[in-house]
Formats: structure tokens, C-alpha cells, sequence
């Protein structure tokens, strides 16, 4: 049976990883939580495809399991692409989701809605493999947040051909669209032809 390893401690990534390669014959999906090990890895790079490849080639070296890493960005029109790379800490190296939902609506108070267009967009890295997959969700900045579910900026990103916030929608909903899961879809493809 072949082993990969998910670079991610993050359990709502590995189910929706497992979920999506589950029909993927002779695979054994590992995560560096089975080892009980968390390595800070930084994502100090310019570039998603650069932070997921240097994430993918560490845990690879440390576990030498062939590794799967993503790295997520929001970028947003507007804003020349901003926060894309830096989403996690767009309002600082501590900051909350709310942190930076805060600093991304304050930075949007007088762009209308026309102009608030907006895309997550997901590199997945395989390594040794060297592979990457891009997944894209496009859709705009609401002018509010709205919504319980879900992380980060899914308050106030509303997909294309919805009028609900990602954070409205149901798991299975944001699954069925999102970035990551795109990217997913591409990455299982490459698996099942190998
Ligand atoms: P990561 O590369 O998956 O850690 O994502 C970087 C940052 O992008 C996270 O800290 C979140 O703020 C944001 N992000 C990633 N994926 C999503 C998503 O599906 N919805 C909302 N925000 C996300």
C-alpha cells in the first residue's frame, strides 16, 4: 500500500483531504498529527507555490513519506491582490481571523460592490513528486460579515452565483465549490492516474 503524508495539524483539512481521496485504491493517508509532531514551518515566501513546495520538501525530509502541502490565499482586486500570500497575517503575525476580516473590510469602506471581485485560490504541492495543483473560487467582498460556519475570511467572501457568504453555507455546499477542494479534485486525478 502506498503512504502519503498531509503536512497539516489542521483536522477540518485532513477530513475533507480524506473525503475527497477516499476512492483512490491502495493509499494509506497519514498526517503529521498521527506522529504527534507539529514542525513550524514558516510560510515566509512571496508565492502560494513556493510556501507549499517549501512546506511539502521539509515534511518530506523529516518523514520521508511523499508529502502533500497547500497553501491558501484570498487576493482581492481592489487591493492589487492583497492579502493574497499574506492572508494569514494580513493585521499582524498574531492576528484572528476577526483580525483580519476587520483590516480587509476597513481597507474596502468606500469600494462598491461592483468592485469588490475577489478569488481564493489553493496550490497543493506533492513531493517528491514534485506536482502542484491550483484550484480558484471566484467571487466578491460583502459588505458585511454574515454567517457562523466555517474559518477564516468565509464571513465575507461571497462565491460567484451565490448571495450567501461562504460562512452561510453548509460544509458540504462550501466543499462542493471551494478552492481547496478544486485543487483536491486535480490532485485525486493525478493519483488515480499514475
Ligand atoms: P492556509 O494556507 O490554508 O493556512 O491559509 C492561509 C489563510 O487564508 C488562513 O489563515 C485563512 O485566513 C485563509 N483561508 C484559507 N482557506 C480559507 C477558506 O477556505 N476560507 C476562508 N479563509 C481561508
Amino acid at each position: 500500500m502506498k503512504k502519503i503524508i498531509l503536512a497539516t495539524s489542521n483536522s477540518n483539512k485532513i477530513s475533507e483531504i480524506k473525503s475527497i481521496l477516499k476512492d483512490v485504491p491502495d493509499l494509506r493517508i497519514l498526517s503529521i498529527q498521527d506522529f504527534g509532531v507539529t514542525p513550524q514551518i514558516s510560510e515566509d515566501k512571496n508565492t502560494l507555490e513556493e510556501n507549499s513546495f517549501k512546506k511539502a520538501v521539509c515534511i518530506y525530509n523529516i518523514f520521508r513519506i511523499p508529502a502533500v502541502s497547500d497553501d491558501t490565499g484570498l487576493f482581492v482586486d481592489a487591493l492589487d491582490g492583497e492579502p493574497g500570500v499574506h492572508s494569514a497575517r494580513y493585521a499582524g503575525v498574531n492576528a484572528s481571523y476577526s483580525d483580519n476580516c476587520r483590516k480587509l473590510f476597513q481597507n474596502l469602506k468606500n469600494i462598491p460592490p461592483e468592485n469588490r471581485s475577489a478569488r481564493f485560490e489553493t496550490v497543493i504541492c506533492f513531493y517528491p513528486d514534485n506536482k502542484l495543483f491550483r484550484g480558484i473560487c471566484e467571487g466578491r467582498i460583502s459588505n458585511e460579515p454574515k454567517g457562523k460556519n466555517g474559518f477564516g475570511y468565509d464571513p465575507m467572501f461571497i462565491p460567484e452565483g451565490f448571495e450567501k457568504t461562504f460562512a452561510e453555507l453548509s460544509d458540504s455546499e462550501k466543499n462542493n465549490i471551494s478552492h481547496r477542494s478544486k485543487a483536491l479534485q486535480e490532485f485525486r486525478k493525478y493519483l488515480l492516474s499514475r
